[in-house]
């Protein structure tokens, strides 16, 4: 049986940013204002992020690892609930069992922290004393130990460092309101930092540079017949970047959808330069009985219903704004 929920574990889990996209989802979920991210061999080696949001409580240690143990039972029981296509409860139990994960945390009715040791989804000895703010911090050590094959398919640790880079500086656009660092173990200069409480462009700013964020458009956009409101910060029609940059947020969850994407390039072709590409960010809530939930968690392309007519209304949203920018 452990090898059976190593072997799904390792489908669920590809790679440290994957374990990292959940481990940053339950602290935001946690209500933490700060989230500080400290990666050793892109994350390979160690994975650890510190967060202080509301801790976990003692008793709930021993089976925070185990699968299908979630504190979130609202969503968990609401089935078309868009937390359906992620995981629910497995996330820890998943990365327990690929990696050697040691879980330091602290509520505020506690007077002190505890720490425990979990591995193949259980806690190994009881949870101990110790110091530590209120908040939590978890810490994965040699990701697919367990794993040969995974573990030989991820051979670069620097490809691994530059996803993890892309999951926290996009997650970290997003939630403007929390802190972020990003710091590679042992080294002072962080490779993502944005303060807390800051506006999406100054966090734009901070990651993809001046000129980017000088060139960006707003665009507000609510559809009251198809179910769906978007905001996103996007380039205008007289700046191209050479590698396209698409951040998509549906629901607040990292996602692609590659007909979204395509459909706001084929936008921009009329004004951009062959071989440019535009700058979107884009925060898009949908009703979340309109999400399809038959999607893989491991599959980060979503669908959802009305797909082609929300498109094409998001389309003609952002090309209106671009015609206002071009002149
Ligand atoms: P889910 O997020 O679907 O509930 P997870 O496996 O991701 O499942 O997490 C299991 C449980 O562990 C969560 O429901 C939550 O109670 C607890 N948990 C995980 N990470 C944190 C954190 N950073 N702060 C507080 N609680 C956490
Ligand atoms: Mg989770």
């Amino acid at each position: 049986e452990v090898v059976v929920n190593r072997i799904a574990a390792g489908e669920v889990i590809q790679r440290p940013a994957n374990a990292l996209k959940e481990m940053i989802e339950n602290s935001l979920d946690a209500g933490a204002t700060n989230i500080q991210v400290t990666v050793k061999q892109g994350g390979l080696k160690m994975l650890q992020i510190q967060d202080n949001g509301c801790g976990i409580r003692k008793e709930d240690m021993q089976i925070v690892c185990e699968r299908f143990t979630t504190s979130k039972l609202r969503q968990f029981e609401d089935l078309n609930s868009i937390n359906t296509y992620g995981f629910r409860g497995e996330a820890l139990a998943s990365i327990s069992h690929v990696a050697h994960v040691t879980i330091t945390t602290r509520t505020a009715s506690s007077k002190c922290a505890f720490r425990g040791l979990y591995s193949d989804g259980e806690l190994k000895e009881p949870v101990k004393p110790c110091a530590g703010n209120v908040g939590t911090q978890i810490c994965a050590e040699d990701l697919f130990y367990n794993i040969t094959t995974r573990r030989k398919a991820l051979r670069s640790p620097a490809e691994e460092h530059a996803k993890v880079v892309d999951v926290v500086s996009k997650y970290s656009i997003h939630n403007n309101k929390v802190g972020f660092t990003l710091k590679k173990q042992g080294e002072s200069m962080a490779d993502v930092r944005t303060p807390p409480d800051s506006t999406h462009v100054d966090n734009i700013r901070a990651i993809y540079g001046v000129a980017v964020s000088r060139e960006l458009i707003e665009v507000d956009h609510e559809d009251k017949n198809l179910g769906f409101s978007v905001t996103a910060l996007v380039s205008n029609a007289n700046y191209s970047v050479k590698k396209s940059t698409f951040l998509l947020f549906i629901n607040h969850r990292l996602v692609d959808s590659s007909s979204l994407r395509k459909a706001l390039e084929t936008v921009y072709q009329a004004y951009l330069p062959k071989g440019s590409h535009p700058f979107i960010y884009m925060s898009l809530e949908i009703a979340p009985q309109n999400i399809d939930v038959n999607v893989h968690p491991t599959k980060h392309e979503v669908h959802f219903l009305h797909e082609d007519a929300i498109t094409s209304s998001i389309q003609t949203a952002v090309e209106a704004k671009l015609l206002g920018s071009n002149s």
